[in-house]
């Protein structure tokens, strides 16, 4: 098996990179402070070609895969992780619920505008009573003439605020379960669609996360996504592909802490002596360094194996796991080496360390991965 990038990864990478040094990281402090991310980024970022790095070429993307994606978001955390976040809302679990479910047709409508950013991208399956277990959900979609009618509310929606489109699901059968769930593309001019409570958090204070209502939300039949009961596997399989882009996530977040901490035990001395002199500092910076190649290991290679068409779902959960777990390390060294200057808001490790906690959370908490893990391995042996 050769993982090593393509030139035309490399240069999507250096492209990346570019991006991030010279709009992303000037204006991070501004985003934290201001809690917003500007809308005129994700203009730059679909002129730069990065926004539909995933979406096929036929559709007006880059057509590079995961891969691609994961590289944009390696890159783009680096620089700020709300702006990443607002990134994957978007291009990863936002647009790949057309790429998974969407039909020819619904394609060419929505794809070209996502790749363009014309449109902004959003996903809804969570609600107040249905997060760790989204078939609970109670957002129901009647049938209605031509069409459908969303009646419900949806909670933590990235991008909720600012999406132009909308994957939403809901029930169109409870007496199935998971099955009697479907997917709709919904626009948010939508009479009947309105944006709730934005959430205040303890991170990634740039991304905006809100509440949805649907109240008697007409959707065309042509918007509905996929089959009718269908839902629960588009969005199962979206997932799989969020969860492995939030690894991408988690290994720039870890590689920008680590960074700032090995320049940081040059320079801070105790002792007489630069801190990175220590055994116990070398020791922190050793495990960080496993740690992160761990990462990029898992990430490349699970998103190298979606790219051949290979299964991936079980491999996803543990990207996911396994990365936000090691994140969590990484950001904990990050600020024990730099001593009380870790926890001033005056250095940015500090924010590192509060945006990386919840990537233990959303996408799935690591106690659903572990389930989902466990559920394949006892399924399909170890
Ligand atoms: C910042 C942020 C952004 C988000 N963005 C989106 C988005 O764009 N779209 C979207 O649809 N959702 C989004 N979410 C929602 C997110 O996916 C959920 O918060 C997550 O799935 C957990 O659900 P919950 O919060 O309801 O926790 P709960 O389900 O209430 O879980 C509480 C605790 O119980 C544990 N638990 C639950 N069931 C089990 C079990 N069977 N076995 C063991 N432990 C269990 C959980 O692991 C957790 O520790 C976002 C959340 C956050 C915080």
């Amino acid at each position: 098996m050769d993982l090593t990038f393509s030139d035309e990864l490399r240069m999507l990478r250096d492209l990346a990179r570019d991006f991030t040094e010279t709009r992303i990281r000037p204006i991070a402090a501004q985003i934290e402070r201001e809690h917003r991310v500007p809308r005129e980024l994700f203009g730059a970022l679909a002129e730069a070609g990065l926004l539909g790095v995933a979406i096929p070429a036929e559709h007006g993307g880059a057509g590079l895969g995961e891969t691609g994606l994961c590289v944009v978001m390696d890159e783009l955390t680096q620089g700020d992780f709300s702006v990443a976040v607002t990134y994957g809302a978007h291009a990863s679990i936002g647009a790949m619920s057309v790429v998974v479910g969407g039909n020819a047709e619904q394609q060419r409508r929505f794809l070209p505008d996502m790749a363009s950013g014309k449109l902004l991208a959003a996903y809804a399956l969570s609600e107040a009573n249905a997060g760790s277990d989204p078939a609970a959900m109670r957002t129901t979609a009647r049938p209605d003439g031509s069409g459908w009618v969303l009646d419900g509310e949806k909670v933590w929606i990235t991008n909720g605020d600012v999406a132009d489109v909308v994957t939403v699901y809901a029930v169109t059968d409870r007496s199935k379960g998971a099955k009697g769930i479907t997917a709709f593309l919904v626009p948010s001019t939508s009479p009947g669609f309105s944006v709730g409570k934005r959430e205040e958090k303890m991170g990634q204070r740039g991304s905006s996360t809100v509440a949805l209502a649907f109240d008697g939300v007409r959707v065309p039949d042509e918007n509905r996504l996929g089959e009718i009961g269908g839902g629960f596997k588009i969005a199962m399989a979206t997932l799989d592909r969020g969860r492995l882009a939030l690894g991408a996530n988690c290994l720039g977040c870890a590689r920008e802490a680590h960074r700032l901490s090995v320049d940081y035990a040059r320079q801070r001395e105790a002792f007489g002596k630069p801190i990175s002199e220590h055994q116990a500092i070398q020791w922190m910076l050793a495990d960080s360094a496993c740690d992160i190649f761990t990462m990029e290991s898992l990430v490349y290679r699970v998103a190298w194996m979606c790219d051949q068409g290979q299964s991936f779902g079980r491999e996803s959960a543990i990207v996911k796991l396994v990365c936000s777990e090691a994140l969590d390390r990484v950001v904990d060294r990050a600020v024990q080496i730099h001593g009380g200057m870790g926890y001033s808001a005056e250095y940015r490790i500090e924010q590192l360390y509060r945006d990386a906690r919840v990537t233990r959370i959303y996408e799935g908490t690591s106690e659903i991965q572990r389930i989902v893990i466990a559920r394949d391995v006892l399924r399909r042996g170890a």
